[in-house]
């Protein structure tokens, strides 16, 4: 998606600070972060939500999930953290490229971050 901001990162046109790469995910830290750690990971294929998750696509979430977990160990997020997708408007998705957040670091409230 050539317009995609998330797309621009993985091709390199926008720089980022990557904490973990690989053939079908990459994990960057946040620009603005909400929390002491806070990490996007977003698969390298375009999917623009949890919504357009699928059966066609659907293997890459469950990757996500295993590099959410080494990430966070790898931070030293031995207390814990939230994973969170923000998904359409009523949950202020503002980029429309799948991603998880890992916020932790700091207790978090029941607020999204
Ligand atoms: P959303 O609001 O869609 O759930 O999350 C989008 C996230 O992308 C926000 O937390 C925002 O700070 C982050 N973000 C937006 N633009 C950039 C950028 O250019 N670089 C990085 N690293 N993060 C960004
Ligand atoms: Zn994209």
């Amino acid at each position: 998606m050539s317009d995609c901001l998330f797309c621009k990162i993985i091709a390199g046109e926008i720089p980022s600070s990557k904490v973990y790469e690989d053939d079908l995910v990459l994990a960057f830290r946040d620009i603005a972060p909400q929390a002491p750690t806070h990490i996007l990971v977003i698969p390298k294929a375009h999917i623009s939500s949890v919504s357009a998750i699928n059966g066609e696509n659907s293997a890459v979430v469950a990757h996500i999930f295993e590099v959410i977990a080494k990430v966070a160990a790898q931070e030293g997020l031995t207390g814990g953290y939230r994973v969170v997708s923000n998904c359409g408007d009523h949950a202020g998705q503002t980029v429309h490229h799948l991603h998880f957040h890992i916020l932790g670091g700091r207790q978090l409230t029941l607020e999204m971050a």
